[in-house]
């Protein structure tokens, strides 16, 4: 799609804050251009640093896993992104001036991509995208309406890595997103687990 390619070749030479310094490569995002889903993480990890593409490491073959048993793939129908797009040092969170800074890119493809369904995975996307004062536990698993679309707030899958206990509140919350898609994009998506 020729205005994401745009927006591309600006943001992978982008120098607007502190994080170009130490990163590798820039992780714009990736999948399906006309998606009716996104999802929105917080940033590119070692992995996602030097493939250049994003949730490749193993809390992305987790969301690899989550996304298939809900019969949604980057091939097919989501497109995947970051609050910010290139790899803080040590991986730790973008500071508040790094997310602001990055913000108006995401913005952009969010405009472009233009889905339906948005889901936030983690503090920071909550905190970068909706409010900076929301705390995930308390948002996680209802639905937000933000710019005329639907928003629904879950754990990181690195959270769920650390602590699989919160892979049953986190399963439960995709199963409200497919519900949601079945509602607003495709009456017949289908799940093979609900
Ligand atoms: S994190 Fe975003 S704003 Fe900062 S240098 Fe990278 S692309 Fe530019």
């Amino acid at each position: 799609m020729k205005e994401l390619d745009a927006i591309k070749s600006e943001v992978l030479s982008c120098q607007k804050c502190a994080l170009c310094q130490h990163r590798h490569t820039v992780v714009f995002g990736e999948g399906c251009s006309s998606s009716s889903l996104m999802c929105i993480g917080e940033g590119p990890g070692y992995y996602e640093d030097m493939a250049g593409r994003p949730f490749v490491g193993a809390s992305g073959q987790l969301l690899d896993k989550i996304l298939d048993v809900c019969g949604f793939s980057r091939q097919r129908n989501v497109f995947i992104a970051n609050i910010v797009k290139c790899r803080p040092p040590g991986n730790r969170a973008p500071l508040p001036e790094e997310r602001a800074q990055c913000l108006p890119y995401l913005l952009q493809q969010i405009e472009i991509i233009n889905p339906r369904i948005l889901v936030l995975l983690g503090a920071t996307a909550l905190q970068g995208l909706i409010d900076s004062e929301a705390r995930i536990t308390r948002l996680r698993g209802r639905w937000l309406e933000w710019n005329g679309r639907w928003v629904m707030p879950t754990y990181h899958p690195s959270a769920l890595l650390r602590t699989p206990e919160l892979k049953r509140d986190a399963w439960e919350d995709f199963k409200k997103v497919i519900d949601k898609y079945r509602e607003v994009v495709d009456a017949n998506h289908f799940s093979a687990y609900h």
